[in-house]
């Protein structure tokens, strides 16, 4: 019987604040062929993403924690090799939960056909994925934005904000973006549109800058980071304005509690709206993100960005550059 060979990512260790090399192995495993009512699917591109660090911690969370010794799980997208079921052809591509490993056996259990003619198989990963639809919900459900006002989006020449910044500008909002590098900043400016980005690591103050940006206030805050970043929004937040939050990724590595935001206070007076919010919660609306996440991409409307590392070897130092800024745009393993 022919057998196929699979390399795979393993958690070795639990990581205390930022995870190194240290906490992954690589390992091979051997795949029979499918038996009836299975398939062999080979993973083109895997994705790796901020929440997976929470999920490294022995923790209680919306999502059960990575086991150890045990190869990681996450969003992926493959083609299928081998099928002995009758659902599934040779050569579909197939969005999966099954990352970190470049192939598996399935029985087509959470797996879901996309068509890759006019999206690109990566961007299923991010613009027109689980991160597209992070912005696309956080920034129109809770976010609620009307022509004219302003957005600060933090992160945001990363997955979900640079796609949030560019539905912003769509929605005819003034955008001001934050990112880690100065190559972010014009990319956000001369690629993306937005009308103001400032590097976050070479202001004095991040609330300065925003004020000095956004003289006429903030309506919408998109949280991505946390921390310095929520203390800077809250003091320029307008009456009445919204923060929806996606993520605190300045928190995930800390092991000591965050010093910032220090005027939480400043909710009431301004009768702001903070509302946390998991993708998940809209995967039963997922048609009405991809009808208008379809067309703005065929319109050229949104652009699409990808940082690509190749190689499951390399999977881990990519998770690891979530953490130092190393993507613009959506990182990806191409596997
Ligand atoms: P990104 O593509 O934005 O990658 C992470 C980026 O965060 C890095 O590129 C880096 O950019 C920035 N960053 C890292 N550490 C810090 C720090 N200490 N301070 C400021 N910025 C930092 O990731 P995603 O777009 O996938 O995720 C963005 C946020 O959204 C995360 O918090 C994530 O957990 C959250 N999320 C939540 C979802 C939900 O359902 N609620 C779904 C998907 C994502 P830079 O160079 O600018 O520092």
């Amino acid at each position: 019987m022919t057998t196929t060979l699979s390399r795979e990512i393993r958690l070795k260790s639990r990581p205390i604040g930022m995870p190194t090399a240290v906490n992954f192995e690589l390992a091979q495993v051997e795949l029979l062929a499918p038996s009836e009512g299975q398939l062999l699917v080979k993973n083109s591109y895997m994705s790796v993403d901020p929440y997976m660090r929470g999920r490294m911690n022995d923790t209680k969370s919306y999502i059960p924690p990575f086991q150890l010794g045990e190869a990681l799980t996450g969003g992926a997208i493959g083609q299928v090799v081998q099928s002995e079921h009758p659902e599934y052809k040779v050569g579909e591509h197939v969005l999966n939960f099954m990352g970190w490993r470049e192939a598996f056996l399935s029985d087509g259990r959470g797996l879901n056909k996309v068509d890759v003619t006019h999206i690109p198989a990566a961007a299923y990963l991010g613009t027109a994925g689980m991160p597209g639809q992070s912005a696309y919900w956080g920034l129109l459900d809770i976010g609620k934005p009307q022509e004219g006002e302003t957005v600060f989006v933090s992160a945001a020449a990363g997955a979900v904000g640079s796609v949030v910044c560019q539905i912003a500008k769509l929605k005819g909002c003034k955008v001001i973006g934050s990112a880690g590098s100065d190559e972010k900043v014009a990319w956000l400016r001369d690629v993306l549109g937005v009308d103001a980005a400032f590097n976050y690591k070479s202001v004095d103050k991040i609330s300065r800058t925003v004020k000095e940006l956004a003289p006429q206030g903030i309506d919408i805050y998109f949280e991505n980071v946390g921390g310095e970043h929520l203390e800077a929004a809250l003091a320029n937040m307008n009456l009445n304005g919204r923060i929806p939050i996606c993520g605190m990724i300045s928190q995930y590595n800390a092991t000591i509690p965050a010093s910032a935001p220090r005027n939480l206070s400043s909710i009431i007076g301004n009768r702001l709206l903070l509302k946390g919010f998991l993708v998940g919660d809209y995967a039963a609306r997922a048609t009405e993100f991809y009808a208008d996440m379809s067309q703005w991409l065929a319109e050229g409307q949104i652009t699409l960005k990808e940082t690509v590392v190749e190689g499951i070897e390399n999977a881990p130092s990519a998770f690891l550059g979530l953490f130092t800024g190393s993507n613009m745009g959506k990182m990806v393993v191409k596997l």
